[in-house]
């Protein structure tokens, strides 16, 4: 049972979009197995296409693309949706039911629950951490003499006080 006594513009939309649109199976099946005869076409009011498979259903060639639009027939069903909906919320006077008033629908969107606001902004990412310099390892410098490990690079031994070489 409606809420409305009476049904309002928003419920009248829904009856005509509900009887209006295609479904996007069944748009894929017409595609894959009648798209020799151009059904799928038909299906989506393409009369002229439609007629044209039809025709030359014969030569194989109509069946060969309705397999291969068979994938396309999601997007155009899709398509063919949302246009419908746009018209009849035009003749209804309405902002299509689900879409922001005055928004205009994106190509492909259908009616729907409007997500709730904008997206979170996306957390800024983290500074590439640059790969540390080479660290040049010197080894200590041993001394010959007394055999004293001196710090590396030194000149002269800090045990016996000879030259380093
Ligand atoms: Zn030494």
């Amino acid at each position: 049972m409606s809420t409305y006594a009476y049904p309002n513009p928003q419920a009248i939309f829904y009856q005509q979009y509900n009887a209006a649109k295609r479904d996007e199976v069944v748009g894929i099946l017409l595609a894959l197995f009648l798209g020799s005869f151009g059904v799928h076409h038909f299906y989506l009011r393409r009369t002229g296409l439609g007629i044209l498979y039809a025709c030359f259903f014969w030569s194989g060639i109509p069946g060969l693309l309705g397999f291969i639009e068979c994938f396309f027939m999601p997007g155009r069903v899709r398509e063919f949706n949302s246009i419908q909906a746009a018209a009849i919320a035009a003749s209804l006077g309405i902002p299509v039911p689900g879409w922001p008033a005055g928004g205009v629908p994106p190509i492909g969107a259908v009616p729907g629950p409007v997500m709730g606001g904008p997206m979170p902004p996306v957390p800024p990412m983290p500074p590439a951490i640059p790969p540390p310099p080479p660290t040049y390892i010197a080894a200590p410098a041993v001394c010959a003499r007394c055999q004293y490990s001196n710090a590396a690079g030194a000149k002269f031994c800090a045990g016996c006080g000879s030259a380093l070489g």
